[in-house]
């Protein structure tokens, strides 16, 4: 065997043998029904694969039409539409930090997991932020939020239009914004696992800030976000005089590229591509259709799992239709559900952070009446292999009996 002079000099770290991916991966892909991520759609995963330059013609035209798109989505007519490469939560924080800085008064309305992490990102910029504390299972009335207003008088309101980790839905989001906007804040909304899911009107109710990701509503891969501003929010964001501790998140730098073709960092272009597919979905279908059709899964997942005989967690009056939080039965855990039915049925289902329950989601590609139907199979023979008493036949009747009786309580 020929030997260099090289070879006898050892790297300090010896080359690793690792597993290929197909030894890792599970042989059947696991139907995603958890809190995200969700299925994608074949032209998302598609537009995934391709790698663009991420500056010139075709990446012009495919941003126009990402924030044209964006746009209906928003249901906004603002300008200010950027990508964000990244979670959700960078998203999040392009909304706060280039919003707030030292000093800023920010009011956030705090349901749960995810409301709280607006008033941390608030607090690491410096800003003063309190808190209106909502307990699980209930929303902000419209007297507590115009009495914290008044006290706190914030320049910034933050709100969750879905509390994904207790499953609450904030149904006063557009009177919040309306007493917001009266007293003179912005109001910063995150519609991470609303957006193209229920409505939202940007624009008609006053929002100036509204964030989402990729991986919930919108069915597109998790790391490439989007946010839009309003004017009024542009106009704070180029007239602060403090620099933003965020380069990557600036949104002012963020606008050479998402606004004038220019380079701010080498954009996530297959995320882009994705996001972009995700979109023409979500504008093939309408939004009037899109909200129907996740309506009308998600009730008719709602009384399958009741009629198995398990509770949902929020009340019927605050729930959240985009995911589903379901009671742990006595004696049972989130973890012990969430693996049973992963390893015996290739479904994956959520936890949420300590609360005693299990999640399934209803966005984008979970919204089907197949998946519908696999999912709560699973759900129900876990819980009776986990020697929970659930009544499966009549779950799955109740679905069947929903789904083909069309989409009731239209009045959400
Ligand atoms: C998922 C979620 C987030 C966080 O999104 P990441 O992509 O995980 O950063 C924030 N808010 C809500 C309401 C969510 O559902």
């Amino acid at each position: 065997m020929p030997t260099s002079s090289h070879s006898s000099v050892a790297s300090v770290v010896p080359c690793p043998v690792v597993d290929s991916l197909d030894a890792i991966l599970p042989e059947e892909p696991l139907l995603m029904m958890g809190a995200g991520p969700v299925p994608i759609p074949a032209a998302v995963a598609k537009a995934n694969a391709i790698v663009i330059n991420h500056l010139g013609g075709t990446m012009v035209k495919v941003i126009n039409q990402v924030k044209t798109m964006a746009r209906y989505v928003f249901q906004t007519n603002s300008k200010w539409v950027l990508g964000v490469a990244g979670p959700g939560s960078a998203a999040m924080e392009m909304a706060i930090s280039n919003l707030a800085w030292q000093g800023t008064r920010v009011l956030s309305i705090k349901n749960g997991f995810f409301s709280e992490r607006m008033a941390e990102m608030g607090r690491r910029v410096g800003a003063q932020v309190s808190t209106l504390d909502v307990d699980d299972g209930v929303v902000a009335s419209l007297d507590q939020v115009a009495e914290a207003i008044r006290r706190e008088r914030p320049e910034i309101v933050t709100v969750v239009q879905g509390e994904t980790s207790n499953t609450v839905w904030n149904y006063h989001l557009k009177d919040i914004a309306a007493l917001a906007k009266a007293a003179g804040a912005l109001v910063i909304v995150d519609a991470v696992c609303t957006l193209s899911t229920m409505p939202l009107e940007m624009d008609a109710w006053g929002i100036d800030a509204v964030i989402t990701g990729g991986q919930k509503g919108l069915s597109s891969i998790p790391g490439v976000s989007l946010i839009a501003f309003s004017d009024a929010a542009w106009a704070r964001v180029k007239g602060r005089t403090a620099s933003n501790a965020h380069w990557c998140l600036d949104a002012s730098l963020a606008e050479n590229f998402w606004h004038n073709a220019g380079y701010h960092y080498t954009a996530p272009v297959s995320g882009v591509l994705a996001l972009h597919e995700a979109l023409r979905l979500v504008c093939a279908e309408t939004l009037e259709k899109r909200f129907a059709r996740h309506l009308k899964c998600s009730l008719a997942l709602q009384e399958g799992i009741a009629a198995l005989g398990l509770k949902l967690y929020a009340p019927a009056e605050c729930r959240l239709n985009s995911v589903v939080g379901i009671e742990v039965p006595q004696g049972l855990n989130p973890g012990d559900i969430c693996g049973h039915i992963s390893r015996q049925h290739q479904v994956e289902i959520s936890g949420s952070f300590g609360l005693p329950i299990v999640r399934i989601g209803q966005m984008g590609e979970q919204c089907r009446e197949h998946n519908l139907f696999r999912t709560l199979h699973a759900l129900g023979r876990t819980m009776r292999d986990l020697g929970a008493n659930v009544d499966l036949p009549a779950g799955v009747a109740a679905l069947e009996k929903s789904l083909s009786g069309g989409a009731r309580a239209a009045a959400r």
